[in-house]
C-alpha cells in the first residue's frame, strides 16, 4: 500500500465545501456549484506523494493548463469559468485556483502516445501490442510510432495504479458512441499539442486527458477537464537530446525518480517503507524543469 506520506489537511474556507483531495489537486465546491480546484506544490512519484513539496509547481501547473485551453479552444471547449481567488481563501491560492464547471466526469484516462515510453513500451516488450493497439517490430524506448495511439486507462484510486485498458473495454464501460467521441478528441488534441510543442523544440511523447459532459441548451457536449498537457501529465522530452533505445530526458519528475532510486538515498521503490524527504538540490532542480517548460511552451519568462 502507498499514498500520502503526510496526509494534507484541507484548508477550510466559508462558502466552500471541501470534496476530495487528490495527490496534486484540492477539490471544493462553491456556493454557486462549480468547482473549485486549487493545484498544490506537492508530487507524486511510483504511487507515493512525496514529504517534500516543489515551490510554485501548482502554479506553473495551473497556468500552462491555462495556456494550453487557449491553445485548443478551438477545438473543444473546456472546464473553466475564472481564475479568481474565492473571497475569503488565503492569498497562497492565486495563481493555483481554477474556477470550474462541474462536469459528469467521464471515468476513463484519456491517452494518446506518439512515441514509446513508461507502460506502454513494457507492454509493447511484451506483446507488441500497447492497449490492444498492433505495433511493427523494431520499436525501442523512445522510438516514434507510425501514427499517435489511443491507450485508454482506468481511473485508479491514491495510492493505486492506473491500468492500461483496450478500447473494446473502454466501448464496454462508456458504450460505443461515447467511446469513440473520446478517442477521436485524444487524437485530434494530441495531434494540436503535439505540433505546437515541436515548433519550440519539445517532443510530446504522450499525454493524458480526463473529459466530462456538461449540458448546454439541452445537449450532452464532451469538454476537455482537469489540468491539461503538464509535466504531470504528459511526457515533454527535449527534442534536440532526443535518441531512440534509451530512456529519453524529460521535463518532469526525473531527478526526482532518480534520486530516489539511487544510492544516495537507499530507499526501495517496491518496499512498504514511505520515500525520504528530497534533498533541497533535488527540490531546486525538478523546481527548474517545471518553470523550463513552462517557458519554452509559451514562450513566457516564469514571473
Ligand atoms: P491523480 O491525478 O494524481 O491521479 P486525482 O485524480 O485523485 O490524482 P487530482 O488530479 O489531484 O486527483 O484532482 C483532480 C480531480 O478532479 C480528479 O479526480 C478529476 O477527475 C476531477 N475533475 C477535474 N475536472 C473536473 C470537472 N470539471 N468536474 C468534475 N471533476 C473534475
Ligand atoms: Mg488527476
Amino acid at each position: 500500500m502507498t499514498g500520502f506520506v503526510d496526509k494534507p489537511v484541507p484548508v477550510e474556507v466559508p462558502g466552500l465545501v471541501h470534496l476530495h483531495t487528490g495527490k496534486v489537486r484540492d477539490l471544493y465546491r462553491n456556493e454557486a456549484g462549480d468547482l473549485v480546484m486549487v493545484a498544490s506544490d506537492r508530487t507524486s512519484v511510483y504511487d507515493w506523494v512525496l514529504p517534500t513539496q516543489i515551490p510554485d509547481k501548482g502554479r506553473i501547473l495551473t497556468q500552462l493548463s491555462l495556456w494550453w485551453f487557449d491553445q485548443l479552444a478551438d477545438l473543444i471547449p473546456n472546464h473553466v469559468i475564472s481564475t479568481d481567488v474565492p473571497e475569503h481563501a488565503p492569498a497562497e491560492w492565486a495563481g493555483r485556483t481554477m474556477v470550474c464547471r462541474s462536469l459528469r466526469m467521464v471515468p476513463v484516462e484519456c491517452v494518446a502516445r506518439g512515441y514509446l515510453a513508461g507502460s506502454g513500451l513494457v507492454e509493447y516488450d511484451r506483446d507488441r501490442t500497447v492497449c490492444g493497439v498492433p505495433l511493427p517490430e523494431g520499436l525501442v524506448d523512445g522510438s516514434e510510432l507510425p501514427a499517435p495511439i489511443f491507450t485508454p486507462a482506468t481511473k485508479a484510486e491514491v495510492g493505486e495504479h492506473d491500468e492500461n485498458v483496450t478500447y473494446e473495454e473502454v466501448v464496454r464501460q462508456v458504450g460505443a458512441e461515447t467511446a469513440a467521441e473520446l478517442r477521436q478528441t485524444t487524437l485530434a488534441v494530441y495531434s494540436r499539442a503535439r505540433d505546437i510543442a515541436r515548433e519550440r523544440g519539445i517532443i510530446l511523447a504522450d499525454t493524458k486527458f480526463e473529459f466530462g459532459y456538461d449540458q448546454i441548451d439541452g445537449r450532452d457536449v464532451l469538454v476537455i477537464a482537469d489540468e491539461v498537457l503538464t509535466p504531470d501529465s504528459s511526457r515533454f522530452w527535449p527534442a534536440d537530446l532526443w535518441q531512440p533505445g534509451r530512456t529519453q530526458p524529460s521535463f518532469d519528475k526525473q531527478f526526482v525518480r532518480d534520486w530516489l532510486t539511487s544510492d544516495a538515498t537507499g530507499w526501495d521503490k517496491s518496499g512498504e517503507e514511505p520515500p525520504p524527504a528530497l534533498s533541497a538540490e533535488v527540490v531546486e532542480q525538478t523546481r527548474a524543469r517545471y518553470v523550463e517548460a513552462y517557458e519554452r511552451l509559451t514562450g513566457t519568462p516564469w514571473k
